[in-house]
């Protein structure tokens, strides 16, 4: 590994436009990818980990440029180019969103991308060696003998025979073709491959063994990767350097041991406290990570991750346990989004009554609390008195009042305020609130001396 990136993502963004209703009319806009920066040094790996739907292969299509991004630089210093200077009108003479087609041709000899599932990558009539050679043929290599002989020794180098050369892809298990498509990405020499969960397709027992084929012909190449997963284990085996992805932005980004050993935000984590252990009763601080990706068309304000954080921020004005905290927002944004079921609520109550006719309001109560993990009484006495407030709304069925009020009583800094990106050292860092207000709070007493 150098200290030269071959790569330099800055502030990329890509929004898929969303269209509806008969005139076809432009409803919105997802923003899948909403400005990642990173480098990739020279024969580094670094991996890029979120939960399905976070954007990474978004980030992966429009690095490649497979398509258009809306905003932002790629620059490439592949193929022997490195660039410092910049041209005239501003623009990055290695800027992969602004190639020519030519350039863009050269481009994909250097940087190649590797998928999922091996079987969709393949033609199901072509052998897998003509395949392979395609790539050969397509970048000018005339010479038929020679192009032969150059993917059967590749076949070995990724652990399969020269004569698989003449095989069709459906006689090859799922293992076999992601070593083939491993071939295939090779054969041009690129310096740069994007892997876009190259094993998540893969049986447990085949992982492991792609992986360390990865590994291997990492080094053998010389090669530098972008190395996408939703599994923080498969991360760990490969990768030198980590960044973390949720809902369109990096959230966190630091050397593999330091980030695994030292998580700075909340999300990593979470992620990092799904990873299974031999051992239950150590998983990982326990945190789970509950509900789903928000919709990238409509992401929450401040810190996008707020709405499912465990840490999340109580205001000046709580102090409460903390899991009640996170409970009472989740309630708020329950009613405020009007996913309470207040017909089945009352129907439970009723039962856990064991009575007829209705349920006492106080059931109700009680079975909303339990409903939403809410604890009998909150620890503090004015929250208290503001959430049985809104408790009481919602038996009259106000839903539109407890939802306001509730919106005005609590309120977190995390959905106010966007995250800056704090430093924890030798290039580890992480975008959370909790640093920055930190930090914040160390200048102020600093200005107070
Ligand atoms: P990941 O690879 O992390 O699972 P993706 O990049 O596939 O995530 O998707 C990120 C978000 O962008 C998702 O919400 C997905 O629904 C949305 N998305 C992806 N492709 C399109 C598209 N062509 N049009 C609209 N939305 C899209
Ligand atoms: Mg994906």
């Amino acid at each position: 590994m150098t200290d030269k990136p071959i790569l330099s993502v800055r502030n990329l963004k890509k929004h898929y436009i969303l269209k509806a209703g008969l005139l076809n009319r432009t409803v919105g806009a997802a923003k899948a990818v909403d400005g990642i920066s990173f480098d990739i040094y020279q024969g580094e790996t670094l991996g890029l980990v979120g939960e399905s739907g976070c954007g990474k292969s978004t980030a992966a299509t429009s690095i490649m440029h497979l398509e258009e991004p809306t905003d932002g630089e790629v620059i490439f210093n592949g193929g022997g180019r490195a660039g410092e200077s910049r041209n005239d009108d501003g623009t990055h003479p290695n800027d992969v969103t602004k190639f020519s087609k030519k350039e863009l041709k050269a481009f994909r000899r250097d940087a190649q991308m590797i998928f999922q599932d091996p079987s969709s990558s393949f033609n199901p009539r072509m052998t897998v060696g003509s395949a392979i050679a395609e790539m050969l043929l397509v970048h000018g290599m005339d010479d038929k003998h020679r192009r032969r002989a150059i993917v059967e020794d590749l076949l070995e180098r990724v652990g399969l025979s020269p004569e698989d050369y003449d095989r069709y892809p459906h006689e090859f298990s799922g293992g076999q073709k992601q070593r083939i498509a491993l071939a295939r990405a090779l054969v041009l020499n690129p310096d740069f491959i994007v892997a876009d969960e190259p094993v998540s397709a893969l049986d447990v027992s085949i992982k492991a063994e792609v992986l360390s084929l990865i590994n291997d012909l990492q080094e053998e190449f010389g090669l530098s990767l972008l190395f996408i997963s939703h599994d923080m284990s498969v991360i760990r085996k490969v990768c030198d350097r980590v960044a973390v992805m949720y809902l369109g932005e990096i959230v966190e980004i630091g050397k593999t041991e330091e980030l695994f050993a030292n998580p700075q935000h909340p999300y990593t984590e979470a992620l990092l406290s799904a990873i299974p252990t031999p051992d239950p009763r150590t998983r990982a601080q326990g945190i789970e990570l509950t509900g789903e990706v928000p919709n990238p068309a409509n992401p929450p304000s401040g810190c996008r991750f707020h709405t499912r954080c465990h840490r999340v921020i109580q205001s000046n004005d709580v102090d409460m346990d903390q899991d009640a905290w996170r409970a009472v927002l989740n309630f708020r944004d329950s009613v405020r989004s009007e996913a309470i079921d207040i017909d089945l609520i009352e129907e439970n109550a009723l039962i856990e009554e064991g009575g007829h006719g209705d349920a006492s309001d106080g059931a109700i109560k009680d079975q909303i609390r339990d409903e939403f993990n809410l604890p009998d009484q909150l620890g503090d006495t004015s929250a208290e008195t503001s959430l049985e407030r809104a408790l009481d709304w919602i038996v009259d069925g106000e839903m539109e009042e407890a939802a306001n009020f509730l919106s005005e009583e609590f309120v977190t800094p995390c959905e106010e305020t966007v995250p800056e990106f704090t430093d924890h050292g030798d290039g580890h860092r992480s975008a959370c609130l909790r640093h920055s207000e930190e930090s914040q709070t160390v200048e102020a007493l600093a200005d107070d001396d």
